[in-house]
């Protein structure tokens, strides 16, 4: 119960650990690795609260080290599914009429735990099954996942205090009620924050969810499923179950309960999910909320005025950082010819110092990608090209799968704008760079408009203001996360809301207010003080 109106603690982004050699922070992120590696965890279903192990077990491993088997994950049969959105609806009653201020409470608390005692368990889990280094796995598991819950409770107020006006003798007020019946959240492989904040966010506004993380984020879920449960969240608000997609989907979007898809992933996945959500329109109780997050083919542009260093260096970044495997990672840049000389050659000279290995060494740039079909469908594109006329491998484009999914940082130069890295997403460490001729920037700003279905994040670079307006203005729906003199990657939570349109998503924003407001449904109340007795206006007389 609520007896004021309370402020929340304003949000301020997590502060990045530099994890330097001999600091604290390293010694005990390399000495939690190493435990955790070293030892298998068993990882059940959470329904209810419940531990629910079915001995249909799928084996972890890091990407890194493929033979070494680091844990288990159980798998869901139909009938858990079914639990699990019972469960879910049956603890909606209490959960969507708690005070908000409860609700926040276990979200900061679960934010100043990660903060603390759970850092370096979240970041070596990352680490281990995804195969992020140091800093990436910092920067996403550590802090965007603090971020997104501290600043997911300030826009929640924020949210709240907008009200409508009243005339004299009513009172308007607009309450935020959560989705009548369960969000279903689907989670990408990529980023650990992304897999915790797409159930949270959906809790945070009052709602109950069936989470299905990705296959090969089993680890560092189960680190997350501890943290909500030391934070307080009581049991039922989010179940977690694993296994097979396609049935785990079916069940969910069968029931008639089914309120929201909160999803990230690939596009492909995401345009199936919204037709079977239309085919089954009839079923529902309440019109679906879809929100989907997907896939990328993220640019560079540059013009003749831009500093090649400050290129490359974006390119080098942008397109290498966790193996390319970041939605908004950079995949098809545009060089004008004048300055390419000088951008390969500072791109030959960091390329050359990226070391790649296993996380555990953090001098590695580089570590694997995620999984053997990643690794294969990357090799091909890249073999592609060696062999294709149209196209030329000129740094990196070695693979080697016999320990971990070992793929170089790779250029390609494409000889056509429409070569196929240059339109298809890879999701891998592979950037191709299309020259253009100087003179040709309109041109060139039609092939980055139009070239992909997507439109996601994209970057320009140039000196000149003239140019930076003209090219703001053509790429105006190329992206939705837009940087002028800068790499496209690392949106912060309350700096860049992060999201893209076209075939990249519905463009709700993750860690912004216009995410949260998808999982509410407002109510009006209006409220007359002196209630009208004559139903007479004055114009009839
Ligand atoms: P994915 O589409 O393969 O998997 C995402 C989730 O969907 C997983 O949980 C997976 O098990 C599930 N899934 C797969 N097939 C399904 C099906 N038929 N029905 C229901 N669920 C299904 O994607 P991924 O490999 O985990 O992640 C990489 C993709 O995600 C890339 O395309 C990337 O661009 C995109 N991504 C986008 C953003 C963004 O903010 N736009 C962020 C992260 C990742």
């Amino acid at each position: 119960m609520a007896r004021g109106f309370f402020n929340v603690p304003i949000a301020t982004n997590e502060p990045v650990k530099g994890y330097a050699p001999n600091s604290p922070e390293r010694e005990e992120l390399l000495a939690t690795y190493k435990k955790m590696f070293n030892s298998t965890i068993d990882v059940p279903m959470h329904i209810n609260g419940v531990e629910v192990r079915t001995g249909n077990t799928k084996n972890i491993r890091p990407p890194h080290d493929h033979q070494h088997i680091v844990g288990q994950y159980h798998t869901a049969e139909k009938k858990h599914v079914d639990e699990a959105i019972a469960t879910a609806l049956a603890a909606r009653q209490a959960w969507s009429s708690v005070s908000w201020m409860e609700r926040a409470s276990i979200f900061l608390k679960a934010a100043e735990l990660l903060a603390g005692p759970y850092r370096a368990k979240m970041n070596a889990a990352t680490m281990i099954a995804q195969s992020k280094n140091v800093h990436q796995a910092e920067i996403d598991a550590a802090c965007e996942m603090i971020d997104f819950f501290r600043f997911n409770v300030q826009y929640m107020t924020d949210i709240f205090k907008d009200q409508p006006q009243s005339a004299p003798g009513i009172w308007n007020r607009v309450e935020y009620r959560p989705l009548e019946g369960f969000v279903y959240a689907i989670s990408p492989f990529n980023f650990t924050s992304i897999a915790a904040n797409l159930p949270a966010s959906a809790a945070l506004m009052g709602n109950v969810v069936v989470w299905k993380p990705s296959d090969h984020q089993a680890y560092s879920a189960q680190v997350i499923v501890d943290l909500f449960k030391e934070a307080g969240l009581p049991d039922g608000v989010i179940n977690v179950v694993y296994g097979d997609p396609v049935m785990i989907t079916d069940t969910c979007l069968s029931s008639p309960d089914f309120s929201g898809l909160h999803f990230t992933g690939s596009t492909f996945v995401f345009k199936e999910l919204w037709k079977q959500i239309g085919a089954n329109i009839h079923k529902y109780k309440t019109y679906p909320r879809i929100v989907g997050e997907t896939g990328g083919k993220d640019f560079i542009w540059a013009h003749n005025s831009a500093n090649p260093l400050q290129v490359a260096t974006a390119i080098t970044r942008g397109a290498f950082e966790y193996q390319g495997q970041k939605c908004s990672a950079a995949s098809r840049a545009y060089i004008p010819a004048s300055i390419w000389a000088d951008v390969k050659k500072h791109l030959e000279t960091q390329t050359s110092e990226l070391k790649m290995g296993s996380p555990e060494d953090p001098s590695n740039f580089i570590n694997a990608v995620i999984h053997e079909g990643s690794f294969d469908k990357i090799a091909k594109y890249i073999d592609a090209a060696k062999a294709d006329k149209d196209a030329e491998v000129i740094i990196g484009g070695n693979h080697d799968k016999s320990k971990g999914y070992f793929i170089e940082p790779t250029v390609i130069l494409a000889k056509s704008p429409t070569y196929a890295t240059m339109t298809t997403e890879l999701f891998g460490p592979v950037i191709t760079i299309y020259v253009y001729e100087d003179d040709k920037i309109d041109e060139s700003l039609k092939l980055v408009d139009e070239s992909t279905e997507y439109a996601l994040t994209g970057a320009i670079f140039s000196t000149d203001r003239y140019v930076v307006e003209k090219a703001s203005k053509a790429l105006e729906n190329a992206a939705g996360n837009f940087y002028i003199n800068d790499k496209p990657t690392g949106a912060v939570v309350g700096q860049q809301p992060f999201g893209g349109a076209r075939a990249s998503g519905t463009n709700d924003k993750a860690g912004s207010a216009q995410n949260l407001l998808r999982w509410t449904s407002v109510r009006l109340i209006k409220e007359t003080f002196v209630t009208p007795q004559d139903y007479k206006y004055p114009f009839l007389g």
